[in-house]
């Protein structure tokens, strides 16, 4: 795992050697570095729901947000992006496939925040267009969607369209006046320290979980 500190807000990412994340047992032993005995993590359907982590009763939902300290929120992911947005008073942690970011789940992160210039983002491990191939299809539904197909969304070689989902959703980000944004570099694809669902890792995941220090 690995754990990243700025100015109040701490994130934690896990790799493949801390295990399948959905594994309670493996997720525990996790937290317990970071002294915490639980992470709220929402019921994953990509969907574009962000719900109060306060109020959270097991709805379907991809992402949380809360405005309490040391009270971490996470996302289980194998290719689609953990987000973290903060201004340091309010945290919201997002789980954004091509679904819920064409649909427009950072969209309404961000709205969350009053002043979107003191907001900060973080886009975690997740599949990068050196690896995320799609189809003819794909990039019909996303003009559908109004997502432009620039040369910074898409990319092609020999084998075929590459795009990048984190390009459009700093795009999305800076859109909305979000100008702070860390895009971690490594592709969980070609990066074998995370899972990967389309190297096949169907049912494991990574999590990524974040808080805000008093
Ligand atoms: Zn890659």
């Amino acid at each position: 795992m690995k754990h990243i500190s700025i100015g109040k807000l701490r994130i934690v990412y896990t790799e493949h050697s801390d295990g399948n994340m959905r594994d309670l047992d493996k997720r525990e032993k996790v937290l317990k570095t970071f002294r915490f005995d639980n992470v709220l993590i929402p019921i994953q359907k990509h969907t574009t729901n962000i719900l109060s982590a306060e109020e959270y009763n097991r709805e379907e939902a991809d992402g949380l947000y809360t405005n309490k300290k040391n009270m971490p929120l996470g996302v289980l992911t194998a290719d689609c992006m953990p987000i973290v947005l903060t201004d340091s008073k309010t945290l919201v942690v997002i789980h954004a496939g091509w679904k819920g970011l064409f649909e427009g789940i950072l969209e309404k992160g961000v709205d969350l925040f009053e002043r979107k210039d003191n907001v900060f983002c973080f886009i975690g491990p997740s599949a990068k267009d050196c690896c995320y191939y799609v189809q003819e299809d794909f990039l019909e539904n996303a003009k559908k969607y109004g997502i432009e197909l620039n040369k910074r969304y898409l990319k092609k070689d020999e084998k075929g369209f590459k795009f990048s989902l984190q390009e459009v959703a700093k795009g999305k980000l800076k859109d909305r006046g979000v100008n702070h944004i860390i895009d971690f570099s490594k592709c969980t694809i070609c990066n074998i320290n995370f899972y990967s669902y389309r190297r096949g890792n169907i049912n494991e995941r990574i999590l990524t979980f974040a808080w805000l220090e008093v």
